[in-house]
């Protein structure tokens, strides 16, 4: 395969999608929980029409479906390109304003719109690998949206890119654009029916020729506890104070597993919020390990240090209760290896060198993985993204671009006539 002559559309895309505001909003209860994501997504449907990919329709919840049907007589499983639509609601993504830096040189990068934020070269180790790399920017006032927006760009050109050169042969192919995945909901209302693929692939991540297969497994915990109140005046060996037990509990959360001193595989309890008084606190964590057994272990230490706390305070009572969030793909990854290793070689195609690797946190696909969709997650190329210092390079989209083509491909390789 041949990209030399290739004249990337990804870059343009991916300006074009930037400047339209997409920011999700956590307090809103409607999917998609800004009805301006829609907006980008009837830009992508309008596009794909374009290019030809006729079916491509946007649901009422603001989700993108689209197919490049099969070029080949082989059996190849239907795979699935996903990217989020949506920017994150910790910084303004209101009138963004690509800016591309041509012909990086190692300085720092100063922003035109606002001058005290500053890309700097020494902060950002990332960048030591893209002098001579064209890198694109926010203006300043912004994030740049990269995350996900670089995806998305990168999706619809390798389909352009396939649709231009049949010679590359592929089975069918899938593309999802899900709203909302900032705010944890992108796979709420995915039609895995409708989808109808066996395999998918999230392009959302950072660092060129990364590919993850693991995320953490996640539960939330809430802990209620029912103190004992009476009148201040009166209250010696009477009052049972719920705010004080609470901070107890916390206090015996043990040092070395929190997110402040923790890495790579290390588990965590985090407490997320406090809200209450006296006669009553309800404390909210999150719970992150990488396998689900430690996880239910860091579970059962929090209850183990409520009951210890606890049993102190006869009059009081307290509710614990666990709620699912998601688990490690990798639990469903490991049955298909072969979707691993062939982003690997696809990867390996491009001439970037393949690095497996774990994201502390989630991707839509750690959901899709365990709806039928087992779904690894694919560089985007997005850099220091949910800040106004977000950025990415052209070079590295348009490698995403190449590894998009080479993957379809290596699947209709590997499927039998
Ligand atoms: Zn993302």
């Amino acid at each position: 395969m041949n990209f030399l002559n290739y004249n990337f559309t990804v870059t343009d895309r991916f300006v074009r999608y930037a400047k339209i505001d997409t920011q999700s909003d956590p307090t809103s209860p409607t999917c998609p929980s800004t009805e301006k994501q829609k907006n980008l997504g009837r830009l992508l449907i309008q596009e794909l029409i374009e290019m030809g990919i006729n079916d491509a329709e946007i649901d009422e919840h603001g989700y993108v479906y689209a197919t490049l049907k099969s070029n080949t007589t082989k059996q190849v499983p239907t795979i699935c390109f996903c990217s989020h639509i949506d920017t994150s609601p910790d910084c303004s993504g209101t009138n963004v304003n690509p800016v591309i830096h041509t012909k990086f040189d190692g300085k720092d990068i100063v922003l035109p719109k606002d001058r005290t934020q500053i890309i700097k070269f020494a902060e950002h180790p990332a960048l030591a690998v893209q002098i001579g790399n064209d890198i694109v920017t926010a203006d300043g006032t912004t994030l740049l949206g990269a995350d996900n927006k670089a995806g998305l760009a990168e999706i619809m050109d390798a389909m352009h890119y396939l649709i231009n050169h049949p010679e590359v042969k592929h089975g069918d192919i899938r593309i999802l654009f899900t709203p909302d995945e900032e705010i944890g909901r992108g796979a709420d209302k995915v039609d895995i029916k409708k989808l109808n693929a066996q395999f998918g692939y999230t392009m959302d991540g950072e660092t060129l020729g990364h590919i993850e297969n693991e995320t953490f497994s996640a539960d939330a915990v809430s802990i209620v506890i029912n103190g004992f109140s009476t009148h201040p005046g009166f209250a010696k060996n009477k009052m049972q104070h719920a705010i004080k037990i609470a901070a107890q509990i916390i206090n015996k959360i043990p040092i070395d597993k929190t997110p402040e001193t923790t890495e790579k595989k290390q588990p965590f309890i985090h407490p997320t919020a406090i809200n209450g008084g006296l006669e009553q606190v309800e404390l909210k964590f999150i719970i992150r390990a990488f396998d689900t057994p430690t996880l239910f272990a860091l579970e059962e230490e929090l209850r183990q240090i409520t009951i210890a706390v606890l049993s102190g305070y006869q009059k009081c009572s307290y509710e614990f209760n666990v709620t699912e969030q998601y688990r490690n793909m990798r639990e469903v990854l490991d049955s298909y290896p072969h979707v691993v290793n062939y982003a690997i070689e696809a990867v390996k195609r491009t001439g970037v060198t393949p690095v497996l690797s774990s994201i502390r946190g989630g991707t839509d696909g750690s959901r899709l993985s365990f709806i039928g969709l087992p779904c690894p997650n694919i560089y985007a190329g997005e850099h220091a993204f949910h800040s106004k210092q977000e950025w990415v390079s052209v070079q590295d989209m348009q490698k995403a671009v190449e590894t998009i083509v080479h993957l379809t491909n290596i699947w209709e390789e590997n499927s039998e006539i």
